[in-house]
């Protein structure tokens, strides 16, 4: 079985996350989701939620399957048996980025290949950290995550707006 990894922080996932995750699903014969547990950025979401999140929105994507983890990605994806690492390709800097993780996990784990999908262009400027931002100011961005997402991002706003009152 051709297994393949897509992992990442995922907080939340977005509909540019989703579109990878659904392009790459057709590529292999399982992709595992990985939730990288202790990224060093500032979370919005919990290990739980970030995963109970891309669980439900890729409900429909019968070969699709999400988990969490801890410590070296390339330690994770030998542990599934996965020989290829997929990552979103969005413009500029995801270049440079990529491709010194690329170097890098190539001396970590060299049976492992690495599939790069390029960004769609309506997804292209899409991140989660611009996405948590936009929603913190109360933009409008129903049109760029998952409508379970839209709702997790709406309540705990709701409660960080409730706390900052208290
Ligand atoms: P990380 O914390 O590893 O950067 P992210 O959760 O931000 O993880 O993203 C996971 C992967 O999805 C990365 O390869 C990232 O480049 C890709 N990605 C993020 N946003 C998009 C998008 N809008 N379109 C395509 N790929 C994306």
């Amino acid at each position: 079985m051709t297994i393949a990894l897509y992992p990442g922080s995922f907080d939340p996932l977005t509909n540019g996350h989703l579109d990878v995750a659904t392009r790459a699903a057709k590529l292999f014969e399982k992709l595992v989701i990985g939730i990288y547990a202790t990224p060093s950025k500032n979370l919005m979401f919990s290990t739980q939620e970030r995963l109970e999140l891309a669980r439900e929105a890729t409900v429909h994507l019968h070969n699709v399957e999400v988990m969490s983890f801890s410590g070296l990605t390339t330690d994770f994806a030998r542990e599934l048996g996965a020989k290829t690492m997929v990552r979103g390709m969005r413009t500029g800097s995801d270049f440079e980025r990529e491709f010194d993780l690329a170097m890098m996990n190539k001396r970590l784990n060299p049976d492992l290949e690495l599939v790069c999908l390029m960004a769609s262009q309506e997804y292209q400027f899409l991140s989660s950290s611009i996405l948590k931002e936009v929603a913190r100011l109360g933009g409008k961005i129903d049109n760029l995550v998952p409508p379970n997402v839209l709702r997790a991002l709406q309540k705990k706003l709701s409660l960080e707006t409730f706390n900052s009152v208290k």
